[in-house]
């Protein structure tokens, strides 16, 4: 059988094709040996596909065309990898909420009734205790003193935004575990662009081997200070946990297609040795909630560390790096031997060891 397509060749122009059954067989071949080799064409921290939020009042992500975009590029990844964790960590009335209050563009619409406020508030107050005849000078002082008030919380509330959040870079911890044996990382992305929100999921290519190495490495340096770097790691990370509903009947529910080999791939909410803390336990409809301290266990080996390490710090770093927001001076913008990422002043394991190393 012969059939007829019409294709479009690099110069735009159509033309007419004649391809037999046996050619669109090896046109599909080639279309899936393609979407391999682009695969391994990717480079740390590299962004594969960014989906814009649906809404802005009310956000939440095209998750099956995320996923038929992923598979464009040539990642393969199952739906219980993916979308499941995805539904678990984004898709709840509460997340949504504080995404929406925690959002750039709320932050941004915010700020000038933020300046009438504390505007009002400074006026009033001057105006019970200061009795000045030039009425202009009294409204310039308070508007100077309003506008320091207000770029000072702005600032305050910009640099917590670029810490680790417990509400959406913790949640996606667990997804984050799924998604690297795929050679990928998931942040949410916010930030003001032409006035606007710019909300969007962002998956990006990272092979964590490099990194994992690196640190793992770093961490064996510093185990003849085993107790310091402990202390420095409960000191930085004691604030970090993880909250989650367990099946009061049977824990252990789901966990079956968990690779429980290696000591570094195994989840870190199924590891029961490295929640130190289980703390609050509450039974309400067959559930309980956990809250699971995110610090390593001293007992675990380097690597394992290291891996829960990058892991809880994945979030975070993807967040900051598509954001244009990971601070470095110029000379760390020349690639040096350490850095795993091609696109930013430092990659993962620098992260996280500058963060609490
Ligand atoms: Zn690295």
């Amino acid at each position: 059988m012969q059939e007829q397509e019409i294709m479009e060749n690099k110069n735009g122009t159509c033309q007419l094709t004649e391809e037999s059954d046996v050619d669109v067989n090896i046109s599909i071949t080639n279309a899936q040996s393609q979407a391999t080799s682009n695969k391994t064409n990717w480079l740390n921290g590299q962004c594969v596909v960014a989906m814009p939020s649906c809404s802005v009042l009310n956000p939440c992500f095209d998750l099956s065309q995320c996923h038929t975009k992923l598979e464009n590029e040539g990642f393969q990844i199952p739906a219980g990898d993916m979308e499941a964790p995805l539904r678990t960590a984004l898709d709840i009335p509460s997340v949504r909420r504080y995404m929406v209050f925690n959002s750039a563009l709320f932050r941004f619409i915010m700020t000038p009734v933020l300046y009438i406020v504390v505007w009002c508030a400074v006026f009033s107050t001057l105006h019970l205790y200061i009795s000045v005849s030039e009425y202009w000078l009294l409204c310039l002082s308070v508007s100077l003193v309003s506008i320091f008030f207000t770029t000072a919380i702005i600032f305050v509330l910009h640099h917590s935004n670029k810490k680790i959040n417990m509400n959406l870079d913790v949640r996606l911890i667990q997804v984050n575990e799924r998604m690297v044996k795929y050679k990928l990382l998931v942040a949410v992305g916010d930030w003001m662009q032409n006035c606007t929100g710019n909300m969007q999921l962002y998956f990006v290519y990272w092979d964590i081997s490099r990194c994992l190495s690196a640190l793992a490495e770093t961490l064996e340096e510093c185990s003849f200070g085993a107790n310091d770097t402990q202390n420095k790691l409960k000191k930085k990370m004691s604030h970090l946990v993880l909250v989650t509903e367990v099946s009061a009947v049977d824990p252990e529910v789901g966990e079956s297609d968990v690779e429980q080999d290696m000591d570094e791939q195994r989840p870190l909410l199924r590891n029961e040795d490295t929640a130190s803390s289980a703390s609050s336990s509450q039974r309400e409809n067959t559930k309980i909630t956990t809250n699971y301290s995110l610090v390593p266990d001293a007992s675990l080996s380097a690597q394992a560390k290291a891996y829960q390490l990058l892991m809880t710090y994945s979030a975070v770093y993807v967040k900051l790096l598509v954001s244009e927001r990971l601070s470095g001076s110029s000379r760390h913008r020349l690639q040096t031997p350490t850095n795993h990422c091609t696109t930013a002043p430092f990659c993962l394991c620098q992260y996280v060891k500058k963060q609490i190393l």
